[in-house]
């Protein structure tokens, strides 16, 4: 057995599949023919007894009517004779069991030995392989007592189940074949796309994710809808490696600007700066400011990596969005003095959203970094709450410097400044609204930032309001 299951669990799946489909279809045969044979047995039996209970009445009333003798019994032969079936023999026993008449078609006297009866009594034997029904039935005739049996050789109902059982072994047969054939042919229909997929994996593996994808039919069955599924994962590995590989790109590139310049004044401090204090001096002024951009960065690139690899949060309380904006905006007023924030928040009163209370205001004081950052001589800032159907948005403007429209659809991108001077000198990084864009994703909110140069921008937040 187990040895049957070592082999049948290496088997390809497409022979498993024939097995099992012919295994199958083989039970559920045997189990229709069974039936079958057991249904027609039964009605050809009854049938049989049907027939004999028929001749048994006739003879009975002719012996009965005639109030016979029994030696008019024994002449009557000839009418026994004609009552009498193919394969059925009929005896007229008398009180003691003696045949007085005995009248057969092919059945030899010596299978069944007579009986006598006291009541009316019908059943199936066998004599070999020979199935016989009996009837026996008491006769009072006149002065004669005595008992009517009828033997009959049930030839039909052999000839019949030899049939079904030849058509039964011939028919198993057929079918197992053709089923099996069905289920080859089935499972070689399904394994293909399969196949083809397992093919193309290979050659990924080989030859890199770029190259290779499956080819999927029009068809819109399962094994089409996972090879689609399967190339939408692999075109998504590709684009988060070709993001990785950039990142890592853009990552260098941003730290080696400071760490040659720090490199360039520490070689400077080398050669000349030791004993000059207005080198040295310099120098490592410029050194510090450098390691605080470092930091600034590496910072940034942690924030940026947590926020992308938190997943959608649905299971955070709700807060109460206004008192959350105006705190932050009380703190952050109070480090710019020299700025002046007006506010209109009356609309977000008493709405609520599904964010951390520590999320909310790193969003908020990345664009209102921003908007300080980039305020240019404007010195005021504009903070409002707006409802509209089943989100709230929270807009953040300033009247700067602006934004070219060519730059709008790349704010987000990480590293992405639109002037890389100023905003060094300012202390960006370029990755504060693609921090911001990362975690409004993560409670299903929106950032969208419009902007006229020279006049101003407007970044807004947006998040689905949260109803009890
Ligand atoms: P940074 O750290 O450089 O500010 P961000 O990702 O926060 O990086 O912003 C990307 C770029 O978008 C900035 O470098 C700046 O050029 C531009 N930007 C963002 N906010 C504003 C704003 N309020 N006004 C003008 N330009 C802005």
């Amino acid at each position: 057995m187990t040895t049957l299951k070592f082999i049948f669990s290496r088997l390809p799946i497409r022979w498993k599949l024939a097995v099992w489909s012919s295994l199958l279809l083989c039970i559920l045969f045997i189990l229709y023919n069974g039936v079958q044979y057991f249904t027609i047995n039964q009605w050809m039996v009854s049938e049989g007894e049907v027939s004999i209970r028929k001749s048994m009445n006739e003879i009975q009333n002719f012996f009965q009517e005639k109030h016979m003798s029994a030696q008019e019994i024994v002449n009557s032969r000839r009418f026994v004779e004609d009552m009498n079936d193919p394969h059925q023999m009929i005896r007229i026993l008398n009180q003691q069991g003696t045949p007085l008449l005995s009248v057969s078609d092919e059945i030899p006297e010596d299978w069944f030995p007579p009986q006598t009866a006291q009541s009316t009594r019908i059943m199936t034997a066998w004599h070999l392989e020979d199935q016989v029904l009996i009837m026996r039935s008491p006769l009072n005739s006149g002065g004669f007592t005595g008992t009517i049996e009828i033997i009959n050789n049930m030839e039909n109902l052999e000839k019949v189940s030899d049939k079904i059982k030849g058509v039964m072994i011939v028919g198993g047969i057929g079918a197992i074949v053709l089923s099996a054939l069905g289920g080859i042919f089935l499972s070689r229909q399904l394994i293909r796309p399969i196949q083809s997929m397992t093919d193309t994996m290979t050659r990924i593996r080989k030859k890199g994710l770029h190259e290779e994808r499956v080819q999927v039919s029009d068809n819109n069955d399962e094994l089409s809808n996972l090879g689609r599924v399967f190339n939408g994962l692999i075109d998504q590995l590709e684009r988060s490696f070709q993001q990785q590989k950039q990142f890592v790109e853009d990552a260098s590139h941003e730290l080696r600007t400071p760490i040659s310049i720090i490199e360039g004044h520490i070689s400077l401090l080398n050669r000349w700066g030791k004993h000059d204090p207005a080198i040295l001096d310099e120098s490592l002024s410029v050194s510090v400011q450098e390691l605080e951009r470092l930091k600034g960065i590496v910072n940034d690139l942690l924030e940026l990596t947590r926020a992308e690899s938190g997943t959608s949060e649905q299971n955070v309380p709700a807060i109460d969005i206004r008192h959350t904006v105006q705190y932050t905006l009380t703190n952050f007023a109070m480090l710019h003095p020299d700025m002046i924030f007006r506010k209109e928040l009356t609309p977000l009163e008493k709405v609520q959203i599904h964010i951390t209370p520590q999320h909310l205001e790193q969003l908020l004081l990345i664009v209102l970094d921003n908007a300080v950052k980039y305020a240019g001589s404007s010195k005021e800032i504009l903070v409002t709450g707006t409802l509209e159907r089943d989100e709230v948005y929270i807009h953040i403007t300033d009247y700067g410097i602006g934004i070219p429209a060519e730059d709008l659809p790349y704010l987000f991108d990480r590293f992405y400044r639109v002037d890389k001077a100023r905003s060094r000198e300012q202390g960006g990084t370029g990755l504060g609204l693609a921090i911001a864009k990362q975690l409004v994703k993560r409670y299903n909110g929106d950032i969208r930032v419009s902007s006229i140069e020279h006049i101003g921008t407007t970044v807004t937040l947006c998040f689905p309001i949260y109803r009890v």
